[in-house]
């Protein structure tokens, strides 16, 4: 996706030469014709597939997976990091650490949100080790729902994120994979 990967070359910042800082299109600020752009680019990767309904977590997938689902015209559910007072105790759990905050929180999502018949697509904002995703496989597979795929918007391929859900057997559709970063640039594979 040319258009993304510009805007991650003109508006991105490489902090301690492994995360990607694009807080003016994606993780605070949000463009939302870019968000648009790359909805419809997730549907056109996944058309071929039935998709019921979109899960990701918050607070960065929301975005992009909103638009994805405004198209596709299926809910969004999104995993919390925190168990709000309002959920109670049906819900779907698994650990994840964040490799951003470098440290582990229990995702959960109400078991009412996920059914067996669901086909279900995950989205997220960034793949770096796998672990956001594969917890989020994780809970579909607790609701005996179908993983359709992962659809990550900018994947740091230098990880180890991508190799290991496709070694899973998951289908991971990443729009801007980034090779490395050399000299404070960003190079893509
Ligand atoms: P993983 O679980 O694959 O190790 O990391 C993915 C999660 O960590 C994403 O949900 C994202 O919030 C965060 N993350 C990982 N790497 C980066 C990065 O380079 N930049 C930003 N902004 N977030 C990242």
């Amino acid at each position: 996706m040319d258009l993304l990967k510009q805007r991650i070359q003109t508006d991105g910042l490489i902090l301690n030469n492994s995360l990607l800082k694009v807080d003016s299109f994606l993780n605070q600020q949000i463009d939302p014709e870019l968000m648009m752009k790359i909805g419809e680019e997730f549907v056109r990767r996944f058309k071929d597939e039935k998709i019921t309904k979109i899960l990701t977590i918050e607070s960065s997938g929301i975005a992009v997976s909103v638009m994805t689902g405004l198209i596709l015209k299926v809910p969004v559910i999104f995993a919390r990091k925190r168990k709000p007072k309002v959920t109670g105790d049906d819900v779907y759990t698994a650990k994840v650490y964040s490799y951003t905050k470098g440290e582990s929180n229990t995702i959960m999502i109400s078991k009412q949100f996920l059914q067996p018949e669901d086909s279900v697509l995950i989205i997220d904002d960034f793949l770096a080790n796998g672990e956001a995703a594969a917890g989020l496989a994780n809970i579909v597979e607790q609701a005996n729902a179908k993983l359709v795929g992962i659809g990550i918007v900018i994947e740091k391929s230098f990880q180890p994120g991508a190799q290991k859900l496709t070694a899973a057997g998951y289908r991971v559709e990443s729009l801007a994979r980034i090779k490395a970063f050399t000299n404070g640039q960003v190079e893509f594979m």
